[in-house]
């Protein structure tokens, strides 16, 4: 189903998804003076401690989603891995956005080079692996050095590793077979940055400025605002992330990672949610990319991005979080998740060292 009127304040968004991407959307959602129903199989998700209306069950117990479809308005999600069958089952009782096609993407990353490379934007050179033979041909081809990782469910460097010389293939295929497998050339990056990019219901797109993200033990640490880019770079990412929206027919707000090299700028990755390297926005911007995602999906005009000062995001994780009150000072704004266990690597919350611009 697809929504034709804006909704109005007081509609209730569903949101598949209950952690901090989930708990962030549905504080924006609240301040346009919305409601939010969470839907996740984990009882203590942190989205839940912000608004009273929770479903847990699993992502396909038909009946739980039915009654969920029932409660809500529209639908959104919050991390790529929703099953594609949940979406469509959504999809055909409530207007879910962004809609399955996006997801059925974005969780492949054969389907998501094949896409970004037919819309003639760059991405690392690639061949699928699904044999020892396979790997081999392509080690020859690519690399070494390159990195095997696998085409489905990676994230923050899970699922992948480097292949320094043609002798590592045969440890590396047997740690992450039998998962269907893609291999890619090695870029020797000088820099990564990502754009955050909405489009509208009615396929206006604004982009937010790039971000350069520096990743620690393969999870984001820093993202730095302005980037270190060429007026030429910042055009070409901003234009590459709009028409990736463009030709997804897409409703809502996507992360574009990218490699520079160079003059090269390569894909990386494409999230269909908002993204970790877009938080810094909730700090300087009009509008972040919370409230343009919530406006999207409403099918309300989309918020001002420009951003108001400079910025670096610090990601706090693990027991970085736990000194929280040390760290604050002038131009520090801090969010923090709820999450109750500091485990090592996991994402507890970020603070915003803002530049703070002179003010008359
Ligand atoms: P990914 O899970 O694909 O986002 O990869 C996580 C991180 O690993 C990236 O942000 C890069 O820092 C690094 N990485 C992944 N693929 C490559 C590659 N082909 N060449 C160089 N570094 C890579």
């Amino acid at each position: 189903m697809t929504a034709t009127e804006p909704l109005p304040p007081g509609s209730i968004i569903g949101i598949l998804g209950g952690g901090q991407l989930g708990r962030m959307l549905a504080l924006a959602a609240a301040r346009l003076g919305m409601k939010t129903h969470i839907f996740c199989p984990d009882p203590e998700s942190p989205a839940f401690d912000v608004t009273p209306r929770r479903t847990v069950a699993a992502y396909d117990d038909d009946i739980a989603l039915a009654a969920f479809a029932a409660a809500v308005d529209v639908v959104t999600y919050e991390f790529e891995n929703v099953p594609v069958a949940t979406a469509r089952f959504l999809a055909a009782r409530k207007p879910l956005h962004p809609g399955a096609a996006a997801l059925e993407i974005a969780q492949d990353r054969l389907r998501e080079k094949t896409f970004v490379s037919g819309l003639g934007i760059g991405v690392a050179p690639w061949r699928p692996v699904a044999s020892r033979a396979d790997l081999d041909s392509a080690i020859a081809d690519l690399g070494p050095p390159a990195v095997l990782k696998t085409t489905r469910l990676g994230y923050d460097g899970k699922g992948q590793r480097l292949l320094r010389a043609p002798a590592d293939a045969a440890a590396a295929f047997a740690e992450l077979e039998p998962k269907p497998l893609v291999l890619e050339a090695f870029i020797p990056f000088d820099r990564e940055v990502s754009v955050i990019v909405a489009r509208g219901a009615t396929g206006e797109i604004r982009a937010f400025d790039p971000a350069e993200n520096v990743h620690r033990h393969h999870i984001l640490a820093t993202s730095t605002v302005p980037a270190n880019l060429t007026a030429a770079q910042t055009t070409a990412a901003v234009e590459a992330a709009s028409r990736i929206v463009a030709a997804l027919d897409y409703v809502g707000v996507l992360g574009v990672e990218f490699f520079v090299a160079g003059d090269t700028l390569l894909v990386n990755e494409i999230a269909p949610r908002v993204h970790n390297s877009g938080h810094w926005t909730e700090a300087v911007c009009v509008t972040d990319q919370f409230e343009q995602h919530i406006r999207a999906i409403l099918g309300w005009p989309l918020g001002d991005p420009t951003r108001l000062a400079d910025v670096q995001l610090e990601n706090l994780i693990g027991e970085a979080a736990l000194n929280l009150p040390a760290r604050l000072g002038p131009g520090i704004r801090p969010h923090l998740y709820g999450k109750r266990e500091a485990r090592p690597g996991r994402k507890m919350g970020h603070l915003d060292h803002i530049v703070l611009p002179p003010v008359k």
